[in-house]
């Protein structure tokens, strides 16, 4: 049977509009009782990466939210919303509050989970990942009934789209994120541990805010561009594959979605996804401005071409750059670095990055409230005109 997907015109946030677009998505995957029955555990998990306005478009909207949680509610569940943003040391009920996330689920009738204090229990990698053999994640997440994931359609340094298979890494509660990047500093490894996180929780329902997505240097330093769009589906790996592509990716240029894909986890064939809605070639924005990878691209080139050229390829870099005029030293960026290559020069009151240490991971580009992080083009990337 062909992998179902919905795609529902919402062009803007205004809470009837929303509800009514979540009513009928839901409508078309078969209604929310399919999937909540009286009395079940459900974890809804929207993307609350930073403490960003809504309007940022860097997090859920809580509109969507808030339908969702009263969907659940209406369908006789316990509605748990809970995320790990991206910063370890953020305040985690201060974020909920200010990506509007607390308010909406409140107003909703749900309540907020938070991880660290729940509890956080050890998985094996589903995948015998030898670089991550171990991975630490939230107990709700393996206890719920039931998991909603509410992706936000972005573009992302690091894995070029993030969606809803990445959007499971925020499970893994804080610090624990850290052995992610520092295991698997290439986009492509990296992809198998966030695919492994998926694997061991997969929600039954995935439900994107594409209404305003992000292009540009996502995931938080972007910029907001409407696609008008809720987009659900059970597939996670479908939903990637659909929102890659309208804003003109190949489905198996992401990596998430590849590995997902080999492992059986889900359909990226975009043939073999039955859509109920408007049709792809209508909604495809393909101008979508991209987020900036190479090491995306060198993971591309075959074995041989690799080594031949691997002294000239190795000049092929991006490097964060602390931009002075902006950064308050409020050392988010410092305390969250998984390769520690950020330095607090305390007299010269100047925070500034060791560039032979870093794994290029973009945590501090992505984590800055501040937009105070820069990438930086080697000489052979500028040279080459790549970025
Ligand atoms: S660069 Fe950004 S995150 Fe880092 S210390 Fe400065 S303001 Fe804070
Ligand atoms: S400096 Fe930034 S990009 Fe480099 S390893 Fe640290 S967090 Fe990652």
């Amino acid at each position: 049977m062909a992998t179902k997907l919905s795609l529902v015109k919402c062009n803007n946030y205004d809470q009837t509009l929303v509800d009514e677009a979540i009513r009928q998505s839901l409508e078309n995957l078969g209604g929310m009782a399919r999937f909540v029955k009286p009395g079940q555990k459900v974890l809804i998990k929207p993307n609350a990466l930073l403490g960003k306005s809504p309007d940022d478009a860097v997090t859920t909207h809580p509109a969507i939210i808030a339908a969702v949680v009263k969907a659940v509610i209406k369908a006789g569940g316990i509605a748990l919303v809970g995320d790990s943003p991206g910063n370890a040391h953020s305040n985690v009920p201060k974020t909920m509050e200010e990506t509007g996330i607390k308010q909406a689920t409140e107003a909703a009738g749900g309540q907020l989970i938070y991880f660290q204090q729940d509890g956080v229990v050890e998985v094996k990698s589903p995948s015998n990942n030898p670089r991550l053999s171990l991975l630490r994640i939230a107990k709700i997440a393996l206890e719920a009934d039931v998991i909603i994931n509410l992706p936000k359609l972005k573009t992302h340094g690091l894995t070029l789209y993030t969606g809803a298979i990445k959007n499971m890494f925020g499970v893994v509660p804080g610090f624990n994120k850290a052995s992610f990047h520092t295991s698997s500093p290439r986009p492509r490894d990296f992809a198998e541990s966030i695919v492994d996180v998926f694997q061991i929780a997969k929600p039954a329902l995935n439900i994107m805010d594409a209404v305003v997505g992000m292009e540009g240097p996502g995931p938080s330093n972007g910029y907001p561009r409407r696609l008008g769009l809720i987009m659900a589906s059970t597939d996670a790996v479908a939903l990637d594959s659909v929102g890659a592509y309208l804003i003109g990716y190949e489905p198996s240029r992401i990596y998430t979605t590849l590995a997902a894909s080999k492992r059986q986890l889900g359909e990226m064939d975009l043939a073999r996804i039955e859509i109920s809605g408007p049709s792809l070639s209508e909604l495809r924005q393909p101008d979508w401005k991209k987020s900036f990878n190479l090491e995306g691209l060198i993971d591309h080139l075959p074995g041989f071409v690799f080594a031949l050229f691997n002294p000239i390829i190795s000049q092929i870099k991006i490097y964060p750059q602390i931009d002075q005029s902006k950064c308050v030293k409020c050392l988010i960026c410092v305390n969250n670095c998984p390769a520690k290559t950020i330095d607090y020069d305390k007299s010269a009151k100047k925070v500034e990055v060791i560039k032979k240490n870093c794994i290029s991971c973009f945590c501090c580009h992505e984590l800055c409230p501040y937009n105070a992080v820069k990438l930086e083009r080697s000489w052979l990337v500028r040279l080459l005109k790549l970025g």
